[in-house]
């Protein structure tokens, strides 16, 4: 077992609130620069709401989470956002009425050292291919895969990436995790949720199972 205290995103006893409902109890776990790691669970668990907890996005929170050392539970989510975090949420929000170039550059950048667009190109030539249509014209993959390129120009080295391949074909997913390995070769840290136990299993380091708004567990790739 790793030392939590080189963690790079640590969450501790987070527990979150949508008006009176109580979601969150108690979420602890962390993760370690450089690591792919995946919430697990099924639905209503509770992971996307953890993820928008760490971003900011959830006005009725406590407890911690640390970016970096630094604690973030009561920043807004721009400032969450400046540390060097991004969420590409499971909406994944591409506007229909814009290209996939224009849809690229929404995201602001946060912080030096983002990938420029030639090199988000490069990791998904699709969407070069694809650069001036429209949001409208995309398929679900292509729509995730834009969703997944732009947060990768804002600077961000942790990302969160809500179900990334919920609802697409398996070759798609396949090259989601093609994109996500790559991630991981150049440094980036990753937080994934998913509930396709096979594909996280091709990807993740480890895995923490989510029930109830907590942890139940933790397993390494190994014993997936
Ligand atoms: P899924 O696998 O279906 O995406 P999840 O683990 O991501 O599930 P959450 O979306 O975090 O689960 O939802 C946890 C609980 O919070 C659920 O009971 C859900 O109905 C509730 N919930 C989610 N979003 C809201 C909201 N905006 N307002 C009120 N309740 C919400
Ligand atoms: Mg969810």
């Amino acid at each position: 077992m790793r030392n939590d205290s080189g963690a790079l995103l640590k969450v501790d006893g987070l527990e979150a609130w949508y008006g009176e409902s109580h979601i969150l109890h108690g979420m602890k776990f962390d993760v370690h620069q450089g690591e792919v790691v995946t919430l697990l669970g099924r639905n209503g668990a509770g992971k996307s709401t953890t993820m928008r907890s760490i971003m900011g996005m959830v006005a009725k929170r406590k407890g911690s989470v640390s970016f970096d050392g630094t604690e973030t539970i009561a920043m807004n989510s721009n400032k969450i956002a400046r540390l060097g975090v991004a969420l590409c949420p499971e909406e994944r929000g591409i506007f229909a009425s814009l290209n996939v170039k224009e849809n690229m550059v929404l995201p602001p950048v946060v912080k030096p050292g983002g990938l420029p667009l030639s090199e988000v190109y490069e990791l998904f030539p699709r969407l070069a291919e694809r650069a001036n249509s429209q949001g409208t014209k995309l398929s679900g993959g292509e729509q995730q895969m834009l969703a997944i390129a732009r947060i990768l120009r804002t600077g961000a080295t942790m990302l969160l990436l809500d179900e990334p391949t919920e609802g697409l074909a398996p070759v798609i997913v396949q090259h989601i995790g093609d994109i996500i390995r790559k991630l991981k070769e150049r440094g980036f840290t990753i937080l994934l949720v998913e509930q396709n136990f096979h594909f996280a299993a091709t990807v993740a380091d480890r895995h923490y199972v989510v029930e109830h708004g907590h942890v139940i567990d933790m397993i390494p790739n190994a014993d997936l």
